[in-house]
């Protein structure tokens, strides 16, 4: 029997992951001619990616602007139909469900928007707007919904007797609160968090993380959590995934990424992020990319880092690397690593 890249790396965490997902890709045709009847390339915004979640954990997409992150998350809920792949939710495809079928999964699975004022509708009270998904779902009755939404306030942090109060009443950070209650109202397993503290103020960033580190504890959540740097993932995070046009360069657990980040382009995003302790912060050599991101339209051949790597070679602009597993749970695609090399190197 041979097993798909997922399954050998659920096998590899010895756990049954709640979301599996395997070779998921998302590639739109870009048409040209006076009616756009000609296919004239594809644009490949997401293309294989292979990862698992397990329960009550947080794995972290990251990746610069562009890179297919949040399509990503979109396609796990099923907000954005995949062009290729499976996506499962425990053992269940959900591919290949019908709107129907999908609705006790939507219940399941919710999502955390950047914005939080853009997400929240100004013309409805906080009541109104963590009611409303209960409303759909039947939850129960007006009294039973009432009593749900002022738990969920006062479980976020807010007071249960704003209720009736209208999103341009709160600050940012109270706004994302409610953007988290609402989230949690139909009492969720997985959430998709895409980029939650992007539009905050640096000081309400943190309130936010521990916010939601704490629902996670207590709650026992599943959280895909996608940003654009690693300074914020850092403490949030139990596995990271490093993307790079639409594809996974890097996935390890927290400590392994930090600690050993493999791939060139891990390597140059980790240097940009400050360290607290000033003496180390002094010796911090950041390293420099050179070029722009290339489209997704047209890739270079070969590694799609290789227009950018410092440490490019002749084999990378003929081959792509896979993304392989170099032992401890650490999978990277970069042709300077091979499994036996890097056992090698732990054992110098
Ligand atoms: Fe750089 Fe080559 Fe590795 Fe790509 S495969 S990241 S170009 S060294």
């Amino acid at each position: 029997m041979t097993l798909t890249s997922s399954e050998k790396l659920s096998i590899s965490q010895n756990r049954t992951p709640l979301i599996r997902v395997e070779n998921l890709q998302k590639h739109f045709p870009v048409m040209q001619g006076i009616l756009l009847q000609r296919q004239v390339a594809t644009l490949k915004a997401v293309d294989g990616l292979t990862f698992n979640i397990q329960r009550g954990e947080t794995l972290s997409l990251v990746g610069e602007s562009g890179c297919g992150k949040s399509t990503t998350g979109r396609m796990i809920l099923q907000l954005s139909r995949p062009t290729g792949g499976k996506i499962y939710f425990e053992n269940t495809d959900l591919t290949h469900l019908t709107e129907k079928e999908l609705r006790p999964f939507r219940r399941k699975m919710q999502m955390i928007f950047q914005d939080p004022y853009s997400s929240l509708n100004p013309r409805m009270t906080v009541g109104k707007i963590i009611s409303e998904p209960l409303i759909i779902h039947q939850f129960g009755n007006q009294n039973i919904i009432k009593n749900r939404v002022k738990e969920i306030l006062e479980l976020v942090g807010l007071n249960s007797n704003l209720i009736n109060r209208y999103p341009h009443e709160f600050s940012g950070g109270q706004q994302q609160r409610i953007g988290i209650a609402r989230a949690l109202a139909m009492n969720p397993d997985f959430i998709v968090c895409d980029e939650p503290i992007a539009a905050l103020d640096v000081s309400i960033q943190a309130q936010v993380i521990n916010l939601m580190q704490c629902l996670q504890k207590n709650l026992g959540l599943t959280y895909l959590f996608i940003a654009h740097d690693l300074s914020v993932v850092r403490h949030i995070s139990d596995q990271v995934a490093v993307m790079y046009l639409g594809k996974i360069v890097e996935l390890a657990d927290r400590i392994s990424l930090y600690e050993n980040p493999l791939h060139p382009y891990t390597q140059a995003l980790l240097s940009a992020v400050p360290i607290p302790d000033p003496e180390l912060e002094a010796k911090r050599q950041r390293i420099l990319l050179t070029g722009e991101v290339p489209s997704p339209i047209n890739p270079p051949t070969g590694c799609r880092f290789c227009s950018r790597c410092p440490e490019v070679m002749e084999q990378c602009r003929l081959e792509e690397p896979p993304l392989k597993d170099i032992g401890s749970h650490h999978w990277v695609a970069c042709h300077l690593y091979s499994s036996k090399q890097v056992a090698e190197q732990s054992r110098v």
